[in-house]
């Protein structure tokens, strides 16, 4: 099916169930597809932008929407079923907590950035073998894939979507373009950033892996920003 995305304020993944590829949407998405879209909001009670997500499976050429929840459960199925065919985790995947005998495997599957699907390997899922016994080969040859998955704590450098977010620190609006850094933060379920102009920032505190989003700077603004944090 055709997924066709408001340029600015979607944007979104798919996720092959048999080979775990996972892919940007760029208007077509095959059949069974896990499928993940992303919506920019703005929320005026809380001066905030929020990120709100979309799960769904492409089913008859149509997307069929559910809950977090509900496609984590056809991921984990699919996952089970990649593990028993390849002997190996899918790409992306990590196993995110210790594995004990007769409990599911936790695993968590990584899509872009910022999300993670928290998948329960079970003893069904596997056909009746205990996810452990599967698992701890697979552990064994890799490199050590323990993982506890974390929030974000990373701060967000970008060009200001809108011109409606305002400076926590001067409490006046960043002006659309302008080059600001995000605090993360959670509201609900949702990662949130508390947004600062680049001149009410004080980047001698940061380290260059505290940031994300360098990359899709200019190189001019880039450079100066690097050079901002190097200074310390
Ligand atoms: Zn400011």
């Amino acid at each position: 099916m055709k997924i066709i995305l408001k340029s600015d304020e979607q944007w979104g993944f798919y996720i092959n169930p048999a080979s775990f590829q996972i892919f940007a949407i760029k208007e077509v998405v095959p059949e069974k597809s896990f499928v993940l879209i992303k919506n920019r909001e703005f929320l005026q009670e809380i001066n905030r932008t929020i990120i709100r997500n979309t799960y769904g499976i492409v089913k008859n050429e149509k997307l069929e929407k559910m809950d977090k929840k509900d496609i984590s459960e056809l991921i984990s199925e699919a996952c089970a079923k990649y593990i028993l065919k390849h002997h190996d985790l899918p790409p992306s995947c990590k196993v995110s907590s210790d594995l004990r005998y007769t409990k599911p495997a936790v695993l968590a599957l990584y899509v872009g950035n910022y999300d993670v699907f928290h998948l329960k390997i079970t003893v069904d899922y596997l056909n009746g073998k205990n996810p452990k016994e599967v698992l701890d080969p697979i552990i064994a040859k890799g490199p050590k894939s323990i993982f506890i998955a974390k929030k974000e704590e990373r701060w967000k450098v970008e060009y200001a979507k809108s011109g409606q977010a305002e400076c926590r620190k001067c409490e006046t609006k960043i002006e659309k373009n302008a080059v600001r850094l995000g605090e993360p933060s959670y509201y609900q379920e949702h990662l949130t950033f508390k947004w600062f102009h680049e001149n009410c920032i004080d980047w001698t505190k940061f380290k260059i892996d505290q940031i994300a989003g360098l990359e899709v700077l200019k190189d001019s603004d880039k450079s100066r920003i690097q050079k901002k944090l190097a200074k310390q």
